[in-house]
């Protein structure tokens, strides 16, 4: 069985999907078939000869190909190797599908490779996840990350909203039972574990919410509520992104879910999840997949309105080259960013080489610009050639079918060429699909607001003090 097939095989479990309002099994549920078909795709490249040496590394422990985002670097090459992996990936899904799997396996990897630090706060917890990264590995487990809780009223302080966050409501010698919501889980439906820990600080006061939990996704009681599927049938020809690359996004509902006590990796520990959180291998291994994605995606998106410029003749004037010129800005701002990430990686106390995260923590923060901007100059440049796609298949076989060829071309494609061209630019930045991305790309990283403040208010700013310090005092 490969890779893919044996991955499949475990969704199908009891795990308790809910779709329209009703309860679907995940592998058998059209919504999710085209989006199943990508993953085994991609899973099934670390068996495949011609991709396995890029993909995967040999990894002594569990005696066989692993993928590159479970490689702790211990040297330059070995950050070079992840890289090289998160790429083929995102270039396979044109930088589309972001939660693979491999971001939050590369946060797994951050927060093993460093567990020795949390032996102050938990001796507990390295044994744990030690345990558990192996079983990750071996299994070749999806995983997904959760982090919010739900939105009922973010102006009351951390704690104070009972009902809106994940918390311990009861342990035994087994284990803890987890009562409360969190959102998004983006991949969970078709997941097989969620690491679940809060993002914001918890109050002292509050230990039963500072928890970092691993879930598995057909536990009793865990609901996964997924939003609209936005998935096409595989045959649909206008809508290629939607019937391959939909990942679908849940609102967890836990109610009274069970959870072992080799898998709360941290108990009634506020302190040792805020160390969790910000964690700097973790982030700088996670958000390094995450920028070479962005920046597999902006060139998917620069290649599409660059096409369309040519198409429609309007690529010789000035103002959009001068649009066209800042899409190649944005590539070139992202791929530097990622270069210099890794030309300036350094080992950390444990001896674990890092993306300069300085680097990536900019490109992920400019990403969030970036990309909606992106989205303006296709929809500024394509203009109303956008809501001008015909709505069938069948305009090209009926009597308008000349007219069709005559009016709908473009400078040097014919008209069915052309209309599929505008097909692809309106689905990745006009459909359902296409408003995700644009709120995914401002949001998935947390709140863009506090990230970019976070920037300036972690920055060493005394340097910048002292560039001042000698223009304030009088020569005389
Ligand atoms: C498509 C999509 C997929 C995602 N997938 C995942 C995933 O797989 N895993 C995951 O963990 N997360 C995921 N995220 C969620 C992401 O972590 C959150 O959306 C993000 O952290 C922002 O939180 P929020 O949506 O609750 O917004 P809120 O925090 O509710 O913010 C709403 C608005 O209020 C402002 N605001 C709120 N509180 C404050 C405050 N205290 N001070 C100042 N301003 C404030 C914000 O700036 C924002 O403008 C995803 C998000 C999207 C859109």
């Amino acid at each position: 069985m490969s890779r893919g097939q044996a991955y499949l095989q475990r969704l199908n479990d009891e795990r308790n999907v809910w779709l329209d309002g009703e309860r679907v099994r995940v592998t058998e549920h059209p919504a999710f078939r085209g989006t199943l078909q990508t993953i085994e795709s991609l899973f099934n490249l670390v068996d495949d000869a011609d991709t396995r040496e890029t993909v995967a590394y040999w990894d002594e422990q569990t005696n066989g190909y692993v993928h590159q985002a479970f490689q702790v670097p211990r040297n330059a090459q070995e950050i070079s190797n992840r890289a090289a992996a998160f790429r083929l990936w995102s270039d396979r899904t044109y930088g589309v599908m972001s939660r693979l799997s491999d971001y939050a396996r590369s946060r797994l990897t951050g927060w093993y490779a460093t567990r020795d630090a949390m032996a102050v706060y938990d001796p507990a917890y390295g044994g744990k996840i030690a345990t558990y990264y192996d079983e990750a590995k071996r299994k070749d487990a999806f995983l997904t990350i959760v982090q919010r809780d739900p939105q009922i009223n973010r102006a009351l302080p951390v704690g104070e909203d009972e009902d809106a966050m994940l918390r311990i409501i009861r342990t035994n010698t087994e284990g803890v039972v987890l009562r409360g919501a969190k959102m998004v889980a983006t991949a969970a439906p078709y997941a097989d574990d969620i690491i679940a820990y809060p993002i914001q600080r918890i109050p002292g006061h509050r230990p039963e919410l500072g928890h970092m939990v691993i879930v598995a996704t057909g536990s009793p009681g865990l609901h996964m509520v997924c939003r609209e599927s936005f998935a096409t049938s595989d045959s649909d020809t206008a809508h290629p992104l939607s019937s391959q690359y939909d990942e679908m996004d849940a609102v967890l509902f836990f109610d009274d879910v069970f959870v072992p006590w080799e898998r709360v990796l941290l108990h009634n520990n506020p302190e040792a999840v805020w160390q969790i959180r910000c964690n700097v291998a973790s982030s700088s291994l996670a958000y390094h997949q995450s920028v070479i994605r962005l920046h597999s995606k902006l060139e998917f998106i620069t290649a599409i309105t660059s096409s369309i410029a040519k198409e429609i003749g309007v690529d010789s004037f000035l103002n959009v080259q001068e649009q066209l010129g800042e899409m190649v800005s944005q590539m070139h701002t992202i791929e530097g960013l990622i270069i210099a990430s890794e030309a300036q990686a350094t080992p950390d106390v444990h001896g674990n080489w890092l993306p300069a995260f300085k680097y990536i923590e900019t490109a992920r923060n400019l990403g969030t610009r970036y990309y909606p901007r992106a989205v303006e100059i296709l929809k500024t440049i394509a203009a109303g050639g956008l809501i001008q796609i015909p709505s069938g298949k069948l305009e090209f076989e009926g009597s308008i079918s000349p007219m069709m060829n005559k009016y709908l071309g473009g400078v040097t494609m014919q008209a069915p060429e052309k209309i599929r061209l505008f097909q692809l630019a309106w689905e990745l930045t006009g459909s359902p699909l296409g408003a995700r991305h644009d709120l995914y790309e401002r949001f998935y990283a947390g709140d863009p607001v506090r990230n970019r403040a976070s920037q300036y208010v972690q920055y060493d700013k005394d340097r910048l003090y002292a560039r001042v310090e000698p223009w304030l005092h009088s020569k005389g």
